[in-house]
């Protein structure tokens, strides 16, 4: 708390650095202002990651920042940025330096204030380089990379951070969990994708503040479990969730379901190795499942036993998902295409099963459903974390159009 800058020289391998963001970079420099490489691409960089996507901080105004760069646009109404667009989709996000406006100094903050006190409401407000970086959430996001001195600017012990693979946050957890309950979510994405350690006041905090995310942003909560999933870690963030009760805050049909374990009938062992096919498949595909894959297997176990021996299923579905669209924002695109594949699946899962020798599996009347694709990746997981074989996947999807592929990958 309350250090000083600190200049690292010379700590990251440049040949790393996508030459896009280094050229807005530049350019920012030799227009006279401040510009730095920041946040998860530096963690990236320097725990030998490859950064999916690079971010830029500036004292220069998002009007600056456009008159600068023609392929420029403004985005964002509550806080503004400036995303410099590039071929292939490529986006470089410019974000002027701003503060935490009520917090003043959060690493010197000892006594919790009320949630109330410091739910963030208002709008942040501009600042400076010292303040962009004591305004995040851990230690190893607020790293700034200076590419014309080539050193990483810290403000709070984050090197030592990198190095020890820790994940501390800015300041006591238990306020900044307060201040945005979505950290602790963020800090399990961290921990499990980058497999850093978690300090023990942090884990302790997010124990202590789970509660807490019952009132956060429920679009939030979504995107964050999504990201959990898509990370090509899904294991080890669910089983975190799981082990810190956060799950059961969240989604406790499914933290009850394996919290029963033995008494499931193999039903929470098939979710971990459920998850960890995920974890496969996500790497043998080069990029994340599909959304609406995802949150069907995750969901799958507990719904199947409570629809199971059920007279009206559609009905004991639709019971199963109301809870949980309500929680945590699960949208009603992919809750109705969760109880599409669980009409497809029995019918899918056979035809997958069938073996060569036996009669060639055909998709016929199934392969028109909207959900088809996701349903026979449903189905291919399932198989796998069954060990069981899947001979008859192949050519059931060689029955679909390519097209339909290229949408879901999209
Ligand atoms: P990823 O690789 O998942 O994109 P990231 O660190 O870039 O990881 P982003 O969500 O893209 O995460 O956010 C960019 C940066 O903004 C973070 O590195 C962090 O410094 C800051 N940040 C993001 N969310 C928060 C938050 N809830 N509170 C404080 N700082 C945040
Ligand atoms: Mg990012």
């Amino acid at each position: 708390a309350g250090t000083g800058l600190i200049r690292h020289d010379a700590p990251l391998n440049e040949a790393n650095i996508d030459p896009d963001a280094a050229k807005v970079v530049r350019r920012l420099e030799r227009s006279g202002y401040q510009a730095y490489l920041v946040g998860g691409c530096v963690r990236d960089l320097l725990l030998n990651g490859r950064p999916k996507d690079f971010d830029v901080a500036t004292n220069a105004r998002p009007e600056d920042v456009r008159g600068l760069f023609r392929n420029c646009r403004i985005i964002g109404r509550r806080f503004r940025l400036a995303h410099i667009l590039f071929g292939g989709g490529k986006v470089i996000e410019v974000a002027t330096f701003r503060r935490n406006p009520q917090v003043e100094n959060p690493g010197e903050d000892d006594a919790p204030p009320s949630y109330d006190d410091l739910l963030i409401r208002s709008d942040n407000v501009f600042g400076d380089a010292h303040e962009d970086a004591l305004r995040r959430d851990f230690t190893i996001n607020a790293l700034f990379y200076d590419l014309d001195r080539r050193q990483v600017l810290d403000w709070c012990g984050a090197m030592q951070d990198i190095q020890r693979r820790a994940i501390h946050t800015i300041g006591n957890p238990v306020v900044r969990f307060r201040e945005d309950p979505i950290r602790i979510l963020r800090a399990i994405k961290f921990a499990a994708r980058l497999d850093l350690g978690i300090d023990p006041d942090v884990y302790e905090a997010m124990v202590g503040c789970r509660d807490e995310l019952a009132k956060a942003a429920r679009p939030r909560i979504f995107e964050e479990i999504l990201r959990l999933l898509r990370g090509g870690a899904a294991h080890r963030s669910m089983w975190l969730l799981w082990e810190t009760g956060i799950m059961a805050v969240l989604i406790p049909e499914l933290s009850a379901f394996l919290d029963d374990g033995d008494a499931t009938d193999g039903g929470a062992d098939r979710f971990w190795r459920s998850m960890d096919i995920i974890d496969e498949m996500t790497k043998e595909r080069g990029g994340p499942l599909d959304d609406v894959v995802l949150f069907t297997t995750l969901l799958r176990e507990p719904l199947e036993e409570a629809t199971s021996g059920v007279r009206d299923r559609g009905q004991a579905t639709l019971e199963f998902i109301d809870p949980i669209i309500a929680r945590i924002a699960l949208p009603r695109r992919v809750a109705d295409a969760m109880r599409g594949i669980a009409a497809l699946k029995p019918r899918l899962w056979t035809a997958a099963r069938s073996l060569p020798e036996g009669e060639v599996p055909r998709l016929g009347r199934l392969a028109r459903s909207e959900v088809i694709v996701q349903a026979l990746d449903v189905v291919e997981i399932d198989l796998r974390a069954r060990q069981m074989p899947a001979v008859g996947l192949q050519s059931l999807r060689r029955e679909l159009p390519a097209e339909l592929y290229d949408r879901s990958r999209g």
